[in-house]
């Protein structure tokens, strides 16, 4: 079965947020590893790990994916904000191997604010240099952003930049989300085969290990990142039908991050998208 799931809080633990993924179909779910503003990452409580873990094997939840805080930036021009980055990746990769070993760790890249695209690759390899180390078990994913404002990882080329820059590369990989692709200028309700195409040239389709599925407020390359609930954005439910079922993406996890103000709006997704894909 297709691992389909959304974004949850673990504000009440992590068995509750499996709970709540299983309650509306999911077999998978995307979680905040702190406040999404930064700030401190919440005591990890053994007891509730343990539940965790048995929730996860009743409900077949096989994966999860970590996402960092957004203000997490790694190539600010402030020296203060760029350490305060390495601190909460260091932070966050140790705190994956507790929870559970083996997962995926979603991050934005970075906004280079005014520093220039090239210094902001530098400044994010840097980073991803000075956290990886040999004994985790964490993979750490790049998200294809909107390329709004000073964002690094507009353009499939910037991240390849920045993996090309990485030591242990074999630690990376990519989550793309449709709408922040599609922001972009990446067609994927009119071309998606061309979008795949490009992507498997400029990073290959090994590093795609996770997708972000947001409609978008906006039309093609407007570079502004407004997620819309699927089927109700410019991109179209079609081009989530074919996403979900296309072969070259069968076994990789889909995460929504769609504004819905109750976990049945995204159970009522689910339901549709598992529909697609048989
Ligand atoms: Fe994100
Ligand atoms: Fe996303
Ligand atoms: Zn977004």
């Amino acid at each position: 079965m297709a691992a389909i799931g959304c974004h949850l809080s673990i504000a009440k633990g992590f068995a509750q947020a499996a709970r709540d993924a299983a309650s509306i179909g999911g077999n998978t779910f995307q979680f905040f590893t702190r406040n999404p503003r930064g700030g401190k990452a919440k005591e990890l409580d053994e007891a509730d790990l343990a539940a965790f873990r048995e929730v996860c094997a009743e409900a077949g939840i096989e994966g999860i994916l970590a996402h960092a805080p957004y203000t997490m930036n790694p190539c600010s021009a402030k020296e203060d904000t760029r350490e305060f980055a390495r601190q909460i990746l260091a932070g966050d990769l140790e705190r994956m191997e507790a929870i559970m070993p083996g997962q995926l760790y979603n991050m934005h890249p970075g906004s280079h604010t005014g520093q220039g695209t090239e210094a902001g690759i530098g400044q994010i390899a840097d980073a991803l240099n000075a956290v990886l180390a040999p004994g985790q078990t964490t993979t750490v994913l790049l998200e294809t952003m909107a390329g709004k404002g000073s964002e690094v990882g507009g353009r499939f080329e910037e991240l390849a930049q920045i993996i090309d820059r990485v030591e242990l590369s074999d630690r990376l990989g990519v989550c793309l989300d449709t709408c922040h692709v599609w922001d972009g200028g990446y067609d994927v309700a009119g071309n998606l085969e061309g979008v795949l195409e490009e992507f498997d040239r400029v990073l290959g389709l090994g590093r795609l290990r996770a997708l972000h599925l947001n409609d978008s407020k906006n039309p093609l390359a407007s570079h502004k990142d407004r997620h819309e609930k699927l089927g109700e954005g410019h991109i179209g439910f079609d081009a989530f039908a074919a996403i979900v079922s296309h072969p070259a993406l069968a076994g990789l996890p889909f995460y929504l991050e769609t504004p819905q103000d109750e976990l049945s709006g995204w159970g009522a997704e689910i339901a549709r998208l598992r529909e697609a894909v048989e």
